[in-house]
């Protein structure tokens, strides 16, 4: 359901994503794996189109040069240079890293305010599952965002993300933070959201140990280029991922 080939993203002439391609099919988990500063997050930036306004941003600012180039398929359409509001209407949803909730809304605003992309009937739907899927919220719907814990924020951004409907929902670090114990409760949150909603998911992390039982293929970057990709089997049995990631 989504294709990106060749993917290159230069800050100035640093180059952030070297050549990388990737494929995500109907209903899949694709993980994206590597350590600080591999270029994940310029990698959900591209995607979700966001890559696109900074660079417009940086350019009428007289900042630096940012230059994107490769291609991106969704659905069978090019998406390619969509605005991320139009790749938003279209369902491709980025959960961005650090959550970015708004701290003085409550956490049910929070989730309202995501649902602008939803009908009644769908934002109530939703707004169930979401309370359905992370309970802890349901006790703390008044309390303002700025006062969660870490877990809460993220258990918060994921719901958000899932009050705007997503097709493909796009996570960036969702465990950054968290204590192992929610890591690993959160990573079969996110397995059910791929099941439950039929949603296709890309996630980026630097933890691989939660992540990778739940994917279905995955790709590891470094300094930009994805230098292994394989089915979940295949990247949990290859020694230097299990060195790298599995301290094995
Ligand atoms: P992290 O876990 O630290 O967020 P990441 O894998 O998400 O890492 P990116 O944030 O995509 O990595 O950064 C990739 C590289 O691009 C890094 O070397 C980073 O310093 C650099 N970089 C990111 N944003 C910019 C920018 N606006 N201008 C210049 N360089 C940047």
């Amino acid at each position: 359901m989504f294709e990106a080939v060749g993917l290159m993203v230069f800050y100035e002439n640093m180059l952030a994503l070297n050549n990388v391609s990737l494929v995500c099919g109907q209903n899949q988990i694709i993980g994206v794996f590597g350590a600080n500063s591999a270029g994940k997050s310029t990698l959900m930036y591209t995607l979700s189109g966001i890559m696109d306004d900074i660079a417009k941003k940086e350019r009428m600012a007289g900042g630096e040069r940012i230059t994107i180039r490769g291609e991106l398929a969704y659905l069978g359409r090019n998406i390619m240079g969509d605005k991320p509001s139009v790749r938003a209407k279209a369902g491709i949803i980025l959960c961005p890293e650090r959550r970015r909730i708004f701290p003085e809304s409550t956490v049910l605003e929070n989730l309202r305010i995501a649902s602008y992309l939803a009908n009644k009937k769908q934002a109530e739907e939703t707004l169930d599952y979401v309370f359905e899927l992370f309970p802890p919220l349901t006790k703390i719907t008044g309390r303002l965002g700025g006062f969660l814990s870490g877990g809460e924020q993220q258990m918060l951004a994921i719901g958000r993300a899932l009050m705007a409907q997503p097709k493909l929902l796009l996570l960036d670090e969702p465990l950054l933070g968290l204590s192992p114990a929610i890591q690993y409760w959160l990573a079969k949150a996110i397995k059910e959201i791929a099941e439950q909603r039929g949603a296709s998911i890309i996630v980026a992390e630097q933890y691989a140990r939660p992540i990778m039982p739940i994917i279905d293929y995955g790709y590891i970057l470094e300094n930009g280029s994805a230098v292994i990709e394989g089915g979940r089997q295949e990247l949990m049995d290859n020694p230097d991922v299990k060195s790298a990631y599995f301290g094995a």
